[in-house]
Parts: C-alpha cells; structure tokens; sequence
C-alpha cells in the first residue's frame, strides 16, 4: 500500500494523494455514495492523469473519476479504488467570442463556465438544479440535460472535441473546434454519458450560443394532461422556436415548495391538477414579451389554461425558477427512491395514474411526488417509502411500468450503480454485449470506476 501511495506521489507531487481523515472528508456527501477511497488523487495536468493512469494501469488499482459529486446513481462510488478527483483542473482556458467556443478544463464548476460565457456576450446553455457544484466533465460524462434541452438539447450536444486520458495513460487530444466533422468516427462521443467507464475527460471544446437578450417567464395552471400536451404544442408553434423550458409540476410537487419549511409561495390563485413553469429566451425584448403574453393570452382565452402568472422583472423570474430548483424540498421524508425516466409524451399520463394507483394498492402509506422535463419525455418521480425495506419492490414495480411503454430507466441522471440491475429493462442484449465489448477494447484489465453501469462479465 504505502508502496503504491509513493508511486502515486511521485508522479502527482506532495498535497496531492490524500489519504485517512483528509481522503475521508472528500468522500462525504448527502447526494451519492462514495464509499472509502484507498486515496484521493488531485492531479493538476492532464500529463499527471496520463502518469497516474499508467501507474493504476500497471498496479491494477481501480480509479474512479470524481467532479462535483453531484451525480445521482452512485457512479462516483470509489470502494477499494483510488479516486481521481479533477477539482484542481478548473481552468477556463479560451473564449473565443468569434467561433462562439469555450475551451476549458474538465474540473471547473458549470456555473463559473455558465458566467464566464455571459461576460464575453456569450451563453453556455446547459442549466441544472446543481449547477454550482457540477463539473463540465462530469456534465460530460453524464451527458446531463436538465431545463433547457427542448431547445439546445443535452450536454453531449454542445460538446465538439475532448480530450481524454485512456484506462493505460494515452491521452487522446480531439479538440475538435468545428460544427461538421465527419472525418471517421465520432471519438468523443464514446466518453459522452460512459460515466467514467472509458476514460478521464480532461479538456473539452464547448460550443456557446449568442446570449439571449430576453427572458420571459410565467407559471400557469391547468386542468389536464390533455391541456399540458396542447399547451406545449401551441407554445412551439406560437413562440417561433423561442421555447426554452417547460417544467411540468404535478400538484404535491407545487404543494411542497410552496409550503413552509420551503421558502417559495404559490404564485397562483387556486388549485389546479397540473402546473407549467414556461420560459421563451429570444433576441428582442419587447417583441418577445409581447409575442410571450399574445400566445398565452391566446391559451387562456381558449381554455387549454385556467389561470396564468407572467413574470414582470427579473426577481419574479427568479422567484418562479427557485420553485422549480427546490426539488430538494420532495427528498425531505427519508427514505425515498428517485426515479428519472424517459417516455413518450402519449404515454405519461397513463403511466403516472398506473404508478400511483399499484403503489397505493400495495402500500397505502406510500407517497408519490413527480414533476418532470416534459416535453423531453423525462419524468422524476420521488417515492416517500416509509419503510426502507421496500426500496427494491417499488423499484421492480416503477421500472416494470416504464418497459412495459418502451421507456427508458435513465433519461438523464445514468445507470452507476443504482440502476445496473434495470439496464437490460431498457436496453436489448445485443446492444449490453456491443457495450461490454467497447469497455474490453478501451479498458482490458477493467480499471476504470469498475461495476458502473453494468459487471465486468464475460465478451459479448
Ligand atoms: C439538486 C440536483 C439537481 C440535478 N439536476 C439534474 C438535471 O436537471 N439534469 C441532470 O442530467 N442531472 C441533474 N443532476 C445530477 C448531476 O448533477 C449530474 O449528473 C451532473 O452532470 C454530475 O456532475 P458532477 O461533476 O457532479 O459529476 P460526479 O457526480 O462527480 O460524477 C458523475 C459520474 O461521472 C464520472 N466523472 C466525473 N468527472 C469525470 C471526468 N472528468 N472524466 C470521466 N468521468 C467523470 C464519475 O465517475 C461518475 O460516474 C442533479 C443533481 C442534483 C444534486
């Protein structure tokens, strides 16, 4: 052991190969598990990952890549690993405001990259409730979505080159700057959402947008699935592609962070079975408020909506995005399963009736919140279990649900290990077997963060 640690300092330097209380107090988190490192390593290069890859490499210790420790499947849990932390490769290294590019460093927090774009003019759209803890590589590695993915889509879309150390210590510079590239295969997209399974992402080109000049924002209620459907599609259809989000509360959702211990109040008079968190981001403030109030004046002259609350500064915006962002208050009843899932739009209504209706008949205590990503298909359902013996019958019953419409087990967060048993629910063996066999190629001896997304096993 103290053998290995040498080596280790040796190619990192001293400070960086934490280890006992110091290893310790890295690994604590109320988000994810991360178990208890062997060491935390804290390279500052990505010549120092290469080196201390090769030295994993050549000892057979497993590694398991950390940013934030925001993830929510337990994919940066680093048991008899050594853990790799980027936190001190947070470097912006280039904005170039022509190309619209940002060159950065897989460390830094998404929040300091978010800033840093809007003071060249410029946007990074990816935007999540952890945005000021989550790293880009790590966004990289989960390819997260988040609020804004109906518009400029998921983290691996605004990603155009990487570079990445290999399980052996090779590192592969693709920091590929342009729009099209079709040269061959489309290398980073190996390492966009494998979790850390197929390499160490150390630097990413990131393509930015011009910074929008309006925000407009309303929260409404409404008195149906149907409603919530058609109010989406006039919305794409009236807000000319200016849709940026639409955040789906169901009732108990709304209820919970608008009641005290939360700090948010509801904005609507009344109640309503379901309620939207709209927001239209464009290039000219006041037609864009005029459009924004004209369509949704239009939905509630027709009735698709019963009540509606714009927006009128900047504070009542944030007011509005603060209840969205304090889903945390649904995680306050321990213990909970979380679910986020991916279905098509025809299907969620069904699918949370069917949801609710087995749990209650199975467990009548049982407590369902959802809210959701809707117009990307995406559902969060928290499962207040009261008895944590349950966890696994809930999640039998909540993912048998989700097969049974051809959705999918993840829609965001990944498989880690929580959802390594559920894998096969969602995707064919054929496609597990092509998996295994790109992790074999690109990690023989099965170093990197092993028994992620699916075991070892045996070659498809
Ligand atoms: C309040 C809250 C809200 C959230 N909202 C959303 C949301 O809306 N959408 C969404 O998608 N997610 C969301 N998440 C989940 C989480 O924030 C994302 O998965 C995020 O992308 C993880 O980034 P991280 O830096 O914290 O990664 P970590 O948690 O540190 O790691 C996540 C995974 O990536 C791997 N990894 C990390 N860095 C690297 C690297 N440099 N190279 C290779 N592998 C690496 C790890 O090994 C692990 O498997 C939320 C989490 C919280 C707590």
């Amino acid at each position: 052991m103290s053998d290995m640690l040498a080596r280790f300092e040796a190619v990192l330097g001293p400070g960086a190969v934490l280890t006992g209380e110091a290893a310790a107090e890295k690994a604590v988190s109320r988000i994810t598990r991360l178990g208890k490192p062997i060491a935390v390593l804290l390279p500052s290069t990505a010549d120092q990952v290469s080196a201390t890859m090769r030295v994993a490499h050549e000892l057979g210790v497993a590694v398991s890549p950390w940013g934030g420790k925001t993830g929510l499947v337990d994919g940066a849990f680093a048991d008899n690993a050594v853990a790799l932390s980027l936190e001190r490769m947070n470097r912006i290294e280039e904005i170039d405001t022509a190309a619209g590019v940002m060159v950065v460093e897989a460390g830094c927090i998404l929040q300091t990259a978010c800033e840093a774009a809007e003071a060249e003019g410029l946007f990074l759209p990816l935007d999540l409730g952890s945005r000021g803890s989550a790293t880009i590589g790590g966004n990289i590695s989960t390819n997260a979505g988040g609020n804004r993915v109906l518009r400029y889509g998921m983290m691996g879309d605004m990603v155009l080159g990487l570079e990445v150390v290999l399980a052996g210590g090779t590192i592969v510079s693709s920091l590929n700057r342009l729009i099209k590239n079709n040269a061959g295969y489309d290398l980073k997209r190996l390492f966009i959402g494998t979790e850390g399974t197929l390499g160490v992402v150390t630097r990413a080109v990131l393509r930015l947008r011009r910074a929008p000049v309006s925000q407009n924002a309303a929260v409404v209620g409404l008195a149906g699935f149907a409603e919530v459907c058609e109010l989406l599609r006039r919305l794409e259809a009236g807000l000319g592609g200016c849709l940026s989000a639409f955040e789906v509360m169901w009732p108990e959702f709304y209820d919970v962070v608008t009641t005290s211990p939360a700090v948010g109040r509801p904005v609507l008079v009344g109640r309503h079975a379901y309620y939207v968190l709209i927001e239209s981001l464009g290039g000219d403030d006041e037609d864009d408020a005029n459009r924004f109030e004209r369509v949704l004046g239009e939905t509630l002259e027709a009735g698709v909506v019963e009540d509606a609350a714009i927006a009128k500064s900047q504070a009542e915006c944030d007011r509005m995005w603060a209840l969205r962002d304090d889903a945390g208050q649904t995680v306050r009843e321990l213990p909970i399963a979380a679910f986020d899932v991916s279905l098509g739009l025809s299907d969620m209504e069904a699918f949370v009736a069917a949801a609710r209706r087995d749990l209650a008949v199975r467990w009548p205590d049982i407590h369902l919140t959802v809210f959701g990503h809707v117009a990307d298909g995406n559902l969060h359902l928290i499962v207040a279990l009261r008895d944590r013996q349950r966890r696994h019958d809930v999640e039998n019953l909540i993912y048998g649900l989700v097969r049974d419409r051809g959705g999918s087990v993840s829609a965001e967060h990944g498989i880690g290990l929580q959802k390594r048993a559920y894998l096969s629910w969602t995707r064919n063996d054929n496609e597990i077997a092509l998996m295994r066999n790109l992790k074999r190629a690109l990690d023989p001896s099965g170093i990197l963060n092993p028994g992620k997304i699916f075991d070892q096993g045996q070659p498809g």
